[in-house]
């Protein structure tokens, strides 16, 4: 069998080696990582690792043992600097180099930096890995004052936590709203409405220029209206840029992430791209896109390592994913691409409703806030593009099951 060298033990990565095994793949399976320790999940790093509710052996996709266990060479501290698809083999940071028969980029993506003024003084965060976010948590507790530049999911997740910490917390917004490009306004004021009541601050519309320090430890942000907010860390939240370079650099076909087909292929028939670093199809809405989502990464290791083992392609999935913060758990199906019309059910003055982003009468994607029925069957409303009644979805005493029948 085929020698599989994944690159990056993320969770795409981890993900396919062990799916690899599952399915049957005989062959060698070499996994580098650039962290430490084995294939983790993030998404509890801003929410309940963070709140001081899970531990860090929880965190892991499988215990270390398991890569051993499965003949699986997991190298840990280890980056791939080249890929050289002329000889199929791929140059790692201490100088050697390993090659493959079958190549997996699952190299994720990385904290956009802001380059202003400032930007290298101590407590400047950043929230992508364990060692960040333990970082962070050194930097919450009582008395202590975070302010956290972009008003993302991420950002907001880890006020919600500083909060539960006893911390103060300030939002730097840029867009005069919260989650500007990625939820409607009604859900960014719900969310800010929510925050306030828990003693976050919100600076919008504000721009950050620079970071002003003391003894080289970052003391306020400084803001391009000339005010400085105070504070003793900053954690930047303004987004993720897909770690690309390797596969630029060979040559592969990228388009801000790695491009991919339904086999999760790139344009070299022998590699394949998983997870946030991938320029993927998306069939359901007629476009490529790159997420940044767990069931992205989980979706796309099955379709790499079925092609790997030669299975049949898995069938398509509904995109989704969530957020928590203090008790609402946020839980989106679909993209609000191409939408004609914004569709409330329910009240969010009590704290449960969802929003349908339509099409026609095609729902494209929903935001449900403590609404399991309406992400449930909204997704499969998604997925099998059944037209809906807009009158009977506003209605909360309709069913969404009489809705999706
Ligand atoms: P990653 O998990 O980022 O793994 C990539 C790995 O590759 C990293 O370990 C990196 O060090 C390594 N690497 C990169 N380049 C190289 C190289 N050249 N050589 C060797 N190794 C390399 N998603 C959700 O669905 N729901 C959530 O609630 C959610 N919350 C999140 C909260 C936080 C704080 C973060 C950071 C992410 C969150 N996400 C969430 C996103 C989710 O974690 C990612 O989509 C997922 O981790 C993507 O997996 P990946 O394997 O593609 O990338």
């Amino acid at each position: 069998d085929a020698h599989v060298v994944i690159i990056g033990a993320g969770h795409a990565g981890g993900t396919a080696a062990a799916l690899l095994r599952q399915y049957g793949h005989t062959g060698l399976i070499t996994m580098i990582g650039e962290e430490p320790i084995p294939p983790y999940q993030r998404p509890p790093l801003s929410k309940a690792w963070l709140k001081g509710e899970a531990d860090a052996d929880s965190l892991a996709l499988k215990p270390l043992e398991f890569y051993a266990e499965n003949n699986i060479d997991f190298r840990p501290n280890l980056k791939a600097v080249s890929l050289n698809r002329g000889d199929k083999t791929v140059t790692l940071s201490d100088g050697s180099s390993v090659s493959y028969d079958v190549l997996i980029l699952a190299t994720g993506a990385r904290a956009i930096k802001l380059p202003v003024e400032g930007a290298d003084l101590d407590g400047l965060l950043e929230l992508r890995t364990a060692a960040d976010a333990e970082k962070l948590k050194a930097a919450l507790g009582p008395g202590k004052r975070l302010a956290i530049v972009g008003g993302g999911y991420i950002g907001l997740e880890a006020a919600a936590s500083a909060r539960k910490l006893g911390a103060e917390a300030v939002v730097l917004e840029r867009e005069p709203r919260l989650l500007a490009r990625v939820a409607t306004e009604t859900l960014s004021s719900f969310f800010q409405a929510y925050h306030e009541k828990h003693g976050v601050t919100f600076e919008l519309g504000a721009s950050v220029v620079g970071f002003e320090g003391q003894d080289g430890r970052v003391t306020g942000v400084k803001l391009a209206d000339g005010r400085v907010i105070a504070c003793d860390a900053a954690l930047i939240g303004v987004g993720a840029a897909p770690n690309e370079e390797l596969a630029k650099e060979a040559g592969l076909e990228c388009a801000r992430g790695v491009t991919v087909n339904l086999e999760a292929r790139t344009s070299d028939p022998s590699i394949f791209a998983i997870g946030d670093v991938a320029h993927r199809p998306m069939p359901i809405y007629d476009r490529m896109f790159r997420m940044e989502s767990v069931p992205n990464a989980l979706e796309q290791a099955k379709q790499a390592a079925s092609a790997i083992t030669g299975r049949p392609a898995p069938a398509g999935e509904v995109p989704w994913q969530w957020s928590d913060q203090y008790d609402l758990k946020l839980q989106i199906a679909g993209y609000a691409f191409d939408v004609d019309e914004v569709l409330l059910r329910g009240d969010p003055a009590s704290g449960k409703f969802a929003i349908f982003h339509l099409k026609g009468d095609q729902v494209q994607s929903v935001e449900a806030i403590n609404s399991p029925p309406e992400f449930m069957m909204g997704r499969q409303l998604i997925g099998n593009r059944k037209a809906v009644s807009k009158e009977k979805l506003a209605d909360p005493s309709v069913s969404m099951k009489e809705v999706a029948a």
